[in-house]
């Protein structure tokens, strides 16, 4: 059976994530800052265990990564932050700023740090739920903090991924498309579904070694 963890699980490409997991049969870990109020979670059927998790509560996360006490064969670093509160260059709030890097860029690691056992007795494979936006190649002025956000997200998760190869454990950097969640917005082409059966395959395609940035479609992306 295959063992998944996914953070931000309760709406948009995390909520999906879960769906299309579960329902090939794998037992997920789902976790979200509200499990209460997380209905369209509690809705899918499946072998679903429910975990309260902020991924800026660093000890919140350590604290999950010792209690869940089985191999892991994926966890996605999905729950991620759109930086509308940051304001603007020259007005930046920078309390928010660095409430953006803590979710983006410090969550992800922390989860792989918290989770990284788990994933060794698995050979399991770690992804990143990154964005294009991150690329400093394609650097456009669009979204500054948030693109900030991800490209330290994947400066990070590279230089952490060679302390994972020998294990046998993969880690990747994944750009999901701009998806039609309420981060993505409604006009955003790219549906929860496509986006989520296409990193899933791109998951499944991982292999120990040199992350790559890696969207949906098998696009490799630049840096
Ligand atoms: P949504 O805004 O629809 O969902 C974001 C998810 O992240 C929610 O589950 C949210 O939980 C969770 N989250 C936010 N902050 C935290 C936190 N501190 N701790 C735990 N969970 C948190 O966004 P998407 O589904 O679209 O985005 C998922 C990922 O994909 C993100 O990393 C995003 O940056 C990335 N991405 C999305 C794109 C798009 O076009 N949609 C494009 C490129 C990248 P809650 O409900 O509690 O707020």
């Amino acid at each position: 059976m295959t063992t998944v963890l996914i953070t931000g699980a309760n709406r948009g490409i995390g909520l999906e994530f879960v769906k299309q997991y579960a329902g090939e049969g794998a037992r997920v870990h789902a976790c979200c800052r509200n499990p209460d109020k997380a209905d369209a979670l509690k809705a899918i059927s499946g072998d679903i265990v429910l975990h309260k998790l902020d991924v800026s509560d660093f000890a919140a996360v350590k604290a999950l990564g010792q209690k869940i006490d089985e191999p892991l064969d994926i966890v996605v670093a999905n729950a991620g932050a759109g930086g509308k509160d940051t304001g603007d260059f020259g007005g930046y709030d920078f309390e928010a700023f660095s409430n953006l890097l803590k979710v983006n860029t410090l969550g992800p690691v922390a989860t792989l740090e918290a989770f990284g056992p788990q994933l060794k007795k698995a050979k399991g494979k770690f992804a990143a739920i990154s964005s294009q936006l991150g690329s400093i190649e394609n650097a456009s002025g669009f979204a500054p903090a948030y693109s900030t956000s991800k490209a330290g997200l994947d400066m990070a998760i590279k230089s952490l991924a060679p302390l994972f190869t020998q294990a046998g454990v993969a880690v990747g950097l994944f750009h999901p498309g701009w998806v039609k969640t309420d981060m993505g917005g409604a006009e955003a082409p790219v549906t929860p579904e496509e986006s989520v059966a296409g990193l899933r395959k791109q998951i499944a395609a991982m292999t120990p070694g040199e992350p790559r940035l890696v969207a949906y479609n098998g696009d490799v992306l630049p840096w």
